[in-house]
């Protein structure tokens, strides 16, 4: 069966951009700039937190040794044998042993959008600077620039083809886990702030979506 969903992130709160701070990882700042200066979520980011929020409803929903452990290839499946060879969520999202079913999409601005917040950015940045008046507080400088940037929405394509006999399982876990999904990265004093992610045109109802997770979870009991 193809699945192509287009989902959306509204931005509740300020978010930082990685890239322009050295020293923290892509889970802590997931948001990066091209070349422009223009935000984007790479693919593989938002992979890896709805993972993660797919991860705590499956433990939730089917017991704690319901999913295996990632990131770390030693405590991937396959090995847990409660769904058999791999687990629900390994199922979704792929392990080093199986490839998702699913490609997940860079969710970038509407181009208009992103050069405004690239321009605001650059003349804020530049007011900073001349107060600051020192160089050394570079750091300080690329907080200041990227936190005060509009709030515009980020949008992508997630799809791929899930094979017959898994059903919509893998599709109802990957929607309840966007939305589960409520902040990005690290906690709330990293500054990444809460969101919203959307889909566009759900290909499953909401009560359509919680009957085919409950059913794949229990009949691979
Ligand atoms: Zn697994």
């Amino acid at each position: 069966m193809h699945v192509s969903i287009q989902v959306t992130a509204r931005f509740e709160t300020p978010f930082h951009i990685g890239g322009g701070v050295t020293g923290e990882s892509a889970t802590i700042k997931p948001l990066l700039k091209d070349g422009l200066g223009r935000p984007y979520l790479p693919g593989s980011a938002l992979k890896g937190v709805l993972r993660h929020e797919a991860e705590r409803v499956v433990r939730a929903l089917a017991g704690e040794n319901a999913a295996c452990r990632a990131p770390r290839a030693e405590t991937m499946c396959p090995q847990r044998p409660r769904f058999g060879e791999f687990c629900p969520v390994c199922r979704t999202f792929g392990s080093p042993a199986r490839p998702s079913p699913f490609h997940f999409g860079d969710l970038r601005a509407d181009v208009a959008d992103a050069e405004t917040v690239a321009s605001t950015a650059l003349r804020y940045g530049v007011g900073v600077s001349r107060y600051r008046g020192a160089a050394a507080e570079n750091l300080l400088y690329v907080t200041e620039i990227v936190s005060t940037a509009p709030m515009i929405p980020l949008s992508g394509i997630i799809e791929g083809d899930v094979p017959e006999e898994e059903g919509n399982g893998p599709l109802a876990l990957l929607l309840v886990a966007i939305n589960a999904l409520q902040m990005l990265g690290g906690g709330r004093s990293r500054g990444l702030g809460w969101l919203n992610l959307e889909v566009t045109a759900p290909p499953l109802t909401p009560a359509q979506t919680r009957e085919e997770l409950r059913r794949w979870l229990s009949i691979n009991d």
